[in-house]
């Protein structure tokens, strides 16, 4: 059924015209009843108009900033309204603030699913496309973290950052610019727009195949009811089969300073619309140093703080080496083998963190702290105790089999919260598993071959066995390594620092892994992933034509170095 949405009903004498100031949904999103579509500026204040039912937004007549009357049609939702019918209201009764609250709805499905991140909305997709009645359950946006706190976000600040550092070096290639500057405010509006136009599009697939989205905190009454809260009503979702993707939040460490407001994580680093003069960074992990290359290239002055013996520990040496050496040319200062103890408010309103390393107490001055020591699976108040659902060994994540199946065998579990790999497409692919386990179609989840991206500068990627592994593993293994610097077009764009490094059984010729840090190594990944997975050998690898002039051609290149004959490499 078609419902219209009036700013009359908010406003019931608005004899002038309004103006909306925000329009919270997009066409094609999902609402509930009661979720606020529009902030429109009365003669009282600022208003919110609402949802009359729940449904997918089918018409937008209005923009930000239009001026409207009473009887002006803004939207129009295609959906039901669950519990009350629209009454015919008197010119001067606010029905929406009196009876929404009461709002109750029952749903029942084949798959309810909580978490709506890569993992989640991924699984719901496939489910619906499957052929499954499928519920979504997500208490905050939609795209998860990935999209709205992590990869998406992240990778809008790099982008901003490459611009910033190719606009003051654009001297060098014939290109004069002057005052290049970084406008925060507008780093953080770019940011924005992305995630806004992802997330939109999430809306819309999900509506699409079909997927009712609940808007809300899901918990677990039972094992086949989820009851889902929100500030204006409540769901009790009743399904056969559920899949748990609630992610992870940041960690902390129990130390003296860590809840001062200087010290943020993340989540508040993607919203500084103020860049501080000097910030240090807690852990030297992939989110760590991803953030150390993006404010060292805003300006910032960097230094990372890492307890263990290396930065990105899981790389090999020689990437770790070559990262090292471009963080010292942006001026970033790294402690490793450091134990920070704590961290003191100063008399100016900065932070001094207090850190040990070989034996000798350290200090350092900051404006910001930036903790960044892992992430933690978000299990808590879910109802999981009450089930009985298993934690893994270390009480880190839910525990699930191949199949992500949980001991409940009817509740799976994917993503994040599982604690295998933190990683926004092992959670998709996660979720795509889990989705045809439960419908019918028999498959298992294999974390042989996952490509990793690391988004400092220049970017690193690596995928399967890297050298420290194989030799670990007692691999005999042929090792092929050719650098960017002997690649023209790296050389074009001034970008030439790093390395290619293919590792194959020396046995079989297949490629088993490699590792990049250089241009473009993020996309060039995928070759090498495509290579492993597919049992690909160093000779079928340097026999496929590179188109010329590209970062790509790399890889024929150290293939054949493999073999000890690289044709651009003296
Ligand atoms: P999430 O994306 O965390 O989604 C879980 C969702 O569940 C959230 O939306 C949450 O609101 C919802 N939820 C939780 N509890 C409830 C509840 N009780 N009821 C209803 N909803 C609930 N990965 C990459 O692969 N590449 C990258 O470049 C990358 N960069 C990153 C950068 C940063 C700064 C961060 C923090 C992470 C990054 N990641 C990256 C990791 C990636 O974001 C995660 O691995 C991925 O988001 C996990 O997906 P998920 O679906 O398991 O969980």
């Amino acid at each position: 059924m078609l419902f219209e949405i009036k700013l009359k009903a908010a406003i019931p004498n608005a004899n002038k015209p309004v103006k909306i100031l925000k329009v919270h949904h997009q066409l094609g999103a999902v609402v509930q009843e009661g979720d606020a579509l529009f902030d429109a500026e009365g003669e009282k204040g600022i208003v919110a108009i609402k949802a009359v039912a729940s449904g997918v937004i089918q018409g937008l007549s209005v923009e930000e900033g239009a001026a409207v009357t009473a009887d002006t049609i803004l939207a129009t939702i295609d959906g039901k309204q669950q519990v009350w019918s629209q009454p015919s209201a008197p010119s001067d009764f606010n029905y929406f603030g009196n009876l929404v609250k009461a709002v109750k709805q029952e749903l029942e499905c084949d798959i309810a699913i909580i978490g709506g991140g890569p993992g989640g909305y991924v699984a719901a997709i496939k489910a619906a496309q499957m052929g499954a009645k499928v519920v979504l359950i997500e208490k905050d946006a939609l795209g998860g973290t990935c999209l709205n706190r992590g990869c998406i976000p992240t990778k809008s600040f790099v982008r901003s950052a490459q611009i910033l550092n190719t606009v003051k070096h654009s001297g060098a290639f014939g290109v004069l610019t002057e005052g290049a500057a970084v406008d925060m405010k507008r780093v953080v509006k770019q940011k924005n727009t992305v995630v806004s136009q992802l997330t939109a599009g999430i809306q819309h697939l999900l509506a699409r195949n079909g997927v009712t989205v609940v808007d809300g905190i899901g918990m677990f009454q039972d094992e086949h009811t989820i009851m889902v809260k929100r500030k204006n009503g409540e769901t009790k979702v009743t399904a056969k089969n559920f899949i748990i993707a609630t992610g992870s939040k940041p960690a902390r460490i129990p130390i003296s300073g860590i809840d001062l407001d200087q010290v943020i994580t993340s989540d508040q680093a993607l919203q500084l619309e103020k860049l501080p003069r000097s910030m240090v960074i807690i852990g030297g992990g992939v989110i760590g140093m991803e953030f150390a290359f993006i404010f060292a290239n805003f300006g910032v002055e960097i230094s990372v703080i890492e307890a263990l013996e290396q930065c990105l520990v899981t790389c090999d040496d020689d990437i770790c080496a070559e990262n090292v050496r471009h963080a010292a040319s942006k001026g970033i200062h790294i402690f490793t083998g450091a134990k920070v103890n704590e961290i003191i408010k100063t008399e100016t309103g900065e932070c001094l963190v207090s850190f040990t390393q070989n034996q000798t107490s350290k200090y350092i001055p900051a404006e910001l702290v930036l903790l960044s020591v892992g992430r933690k699976p978000y299990t808590e108040d879910l109802g999981l105790e009450e089930l009985g659902l298993q934690l893994n060994e270390r009480g880190q994540g839910i525990a699930v089999n191949d199949k992500m199946q949980t001991n409940i065998p009817h509740i799976y579990a994917i993503g994040d919260v599982t604690n295998k790999l933190q990683l926004a497409h092992v959670a998709s692919h996660q979720g795509l598993v889990a989705a045809r386990n439960i419908l019918g179609e028999p498959c298992t989840m294999d974390y042989s071959v996952i490509p990793g991206a690391i988004f400092t500068d220049p970017e690193i990627a690596t995928v399967g066995m890297c050298e420290k592994s194989a030799k670990q593993a007692g691999i005999d293994i042929a090792v092929g390594k050719f650098p960017f610097i002997a690649n023209g077009k790296a050389l074009t764009y001034g970008e030439a620092g790093g390395f290619v490094k293919l590792i194959a059984d020396k046995t079989t010729g297949k490629i088993i892994g490699g590792s990049i840090i250089g241009l473009h190594a993020t996309d060039l990944i995928a070759e090498i992933a495509l290579a492993v997975q597919n049992g690909l050998t160093i000779e079928q690898l340097s026999g496929t034509i590179h188109a010329h002039p590209t970062t790509a051609e790399v890889m024929p290149e150290a293939a054949l170095a493999a073999l000890g004959r690289a044709i651009h490499l003296a």
